[in-house]
């Protein structure tokens, strides 16, 4: 049955193959989505935990900051010290903000060291405005000196008698002193340092021109004395000139420094700005990055589950036919064979499915090899429930040992059924069997002594063996099993001679004075029922030796 050069693949061996690939995908569909979600819940955590606050700190960050130059212009600008103070403090206060804000979150060491020139910066500015709201100061009072002086003098000039010995050409005393506070507060209030160094020269001729004046006109030594204080207070080491110009030059420093610490100030916005986009692009990258990526494993995934939804299609379809209709089949030959119909065995193919049916097939052999010991070994037919073939020997051996002892005869009939292939051909196996029985039956019953023996010899042939008979009272018997099937009336319609089911029999006799042997009478029997299915059927023929 097993073909040789067919290829084993055992079923528990390609079950384990399927199992393993499907848990092996299962498994990498499984370790595809974590790893994309751990990787999803990273970039979620790094845009949570910092792209956010990065973003929020560096708007913050850039608030302050609008803010420092705000107050850098109040500082400048300040008119009074008050003022002065609380643009210094809230300064300070921005940049202590500024400084928190940075060194707790953006942890950028280049945005600190901007902060802390910025800060350097400040000091130093600060210290400017200071310096120049002292000369300020200096100067005012400086200043209101000079005036007193002028005023002083003028009142002097009203007191003292008229002098008339000023020419056409010359100017007076007065006029010269007019000349001179005048061009004095033009130095003062001019912007330019060039121009206050030419006012300045100018103010210094004045001055000596009114002493030649003085000394020409012999002015009063109150009148030269006031000049020369005037002198003094202008051009002295700590005089007005040097107040005006240190006081231009500060206001130029603090120009300076203010232009500076605006770009300082807007370059740490700038910077900002700049880190927060970066912050910004790289994060959209990375969320971008992450997006294609699960995009990618979403497919990854949707083919693994499509490649196992295939692979399940085909072993279903493989169990289906190579296991489900295989054991159908099996199930279909076994019960073949308990019916007794041979099963033809259609298993095909070489794993465990094959060796079952083997083994099948091989124990029911057994069995069958067995059933027939057995029934040799029996006595009583499996089909009739009368004695069989083995039991006929060992009686008809019994029965003419006895007749010769006892000085009887046996009769012997051989009984066959008429066209009996016709009537299993045309009614089936099955009614054959039925009839058999019936047959068996007949004949057991049309038996009258307790001696009478009926057994079947095999087929549809029956041999009966009576006792202590001679020919009269064997063919006695013989009228009565012809009559007793006759009356049951077997229906057999396909028989050439009659419409019922008829036998033909053959008679042969043992007489003490002509023992015959088992075998003898048999053959003897044999051929009397041959004669008689030559005589035409449904009738019998006693034995004679010259038949
Ligand atoms: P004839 O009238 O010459 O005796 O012809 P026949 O057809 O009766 O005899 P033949 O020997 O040609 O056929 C005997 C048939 O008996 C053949 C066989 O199928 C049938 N037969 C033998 N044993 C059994 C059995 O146990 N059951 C059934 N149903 N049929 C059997
Ligand atoms: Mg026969
Ligand atoms: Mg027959």
């Amino acid at each position: 049955m097993k073909k040789p050069n067919n290829v084993r693949i055992p079923l528990i061996r390609f079950f384990g193959i399927a199992l393993s690939i499907i848990l092996s995908l299962f498994l990498l569909v499984t370790w595809l989505t974590f790893s994309r979600l751990v990787n999803f819940e990273t970039v979620l955590k790094n845009f949570s935990e910092q792209a956010l606050p990065t973003i929020v700190l560096s708007g913050e960050l850039y608030n302050e900051a609008s803010q420092l130059l705000q107050f850098t212009d109040l500082l400048a600008n300040a008119n009074s010290d008050a003022a002065k103070r609380l643009a210094e403090q809230e300064l300070n206060t921005y940049i202590r903000k500024i400084k928190s804000l940075s060194s707790k979150k953006l942890d950028d060491s280049f945005l600190d060291k901007q902060l802390e020139i910025i800060n350097l910066e400040l000091l130093e500015f600060s210290d400017l405005i200071w310096q120049r709201a002292d000369i300020n100061k200096k100067l005012a009072a400086k200043r209101q000196n000079m005036y007193t002086l002028f005023t002083h003098a003028f009142d002097l000039i009203q007191q003292s008698p008229r002098k008339p010995s000023y020419s056409d050409s010359e100017e007076s005393w007065i006029s010269q002193l007019s000349r001179l506070m005048l061009i004095t507060d033009q130095a003062i209030n001019a912007k330019r340092m060039q121009e206050v160094r030419g006012l300045f020269a100018r103010v210094k001729q004045q001055v000596m021109s009114i002493q030649i004046t003085d000394t020409k006109h012999a002015n009063t030594i109150e009148q030269q004395n006031i000049i020369r204080t005037i002198k003094h207070t202008i051009f002295a080491s700590d005089g007005l000139e040097h107040l005006v110009i240190s006081h231009l030059k500060l206001t130029g420093r603090v120009k300076g420094r203010e232009n500076f610490m605006r770009h300082l100030i807007e370059d740490f916005s700038r910077l900002l700005e700049i880190t927060t986009n970066e912050t910004k692009t790289n994060i959209f990258k990375q969320v971008a990055l992450s997006v294609e990526d699960t995009e990618n494993q979403i497919n990854t995934i949707g083919g693994i589950i499509l490649m196992a939804i295939i692979l399940m299609f085909i072993i279903l379809f493989f169990i289906q036919n190579r296991i489900l209709k295989r054991l159908q089949n099996v199930n279909l030959m076994v019960q073949n064979k308990i019916k007794g119909q041979e099963g033809r065995n259609v298993i095909t193919g070489n794993d465990e499915i094959t060796d079952l049916a083997d083994a099948f097939n091989k124990f029911a052999d057994t069995i069958e090899i067995q059933k027939e010991k057995l029934e040799l070994m029996s006595l009583t037919d499996g089909l009739t429930k009368i004695a069989n073939r083995r039991a006929l020997d060992i009686r008809l051996q019994h029965d003419i040992e006895l007749s010769v002892r006892q000085k009887f005869s046996v009769a012997v009939l051989l009984i066959d059924i008429d066209f009996f292939k016709l009537y299993n051909d045309n009614y089936g196996h099955s009614a054959g069997d039925e009839c058999l029985k019936s047959i068996a039956q007949i004949i057991s019953n049309a038996l009258q002594r307790e001696s009478d023996f009926v057994a079947r010899y095999g087929g549809e042939e029956f041999v009966c063996v009576l006792p202590n008979t001679d020919l009269p009272g064997a063919l006695e018997r013989v009228q009565h099993i012809f009559e007793s099937i006759q009356s049951q009336n077997l229906a057999h319609e396909y028989s050439s001679i009659d419409k019922r089911v008829t036998i033909s029999m053959g008679v042969a006799i043992s007489t003490p004075q002509q023992v015959l042997m088992p075998e003898a009478i048999l053959k003897q029997a044999d051929v009397a029922l041959y004669m008689a299915k030559h005589a035409g059927k449904n009738t019998y023929k006693v034995y004679s030796s010259n038949m």
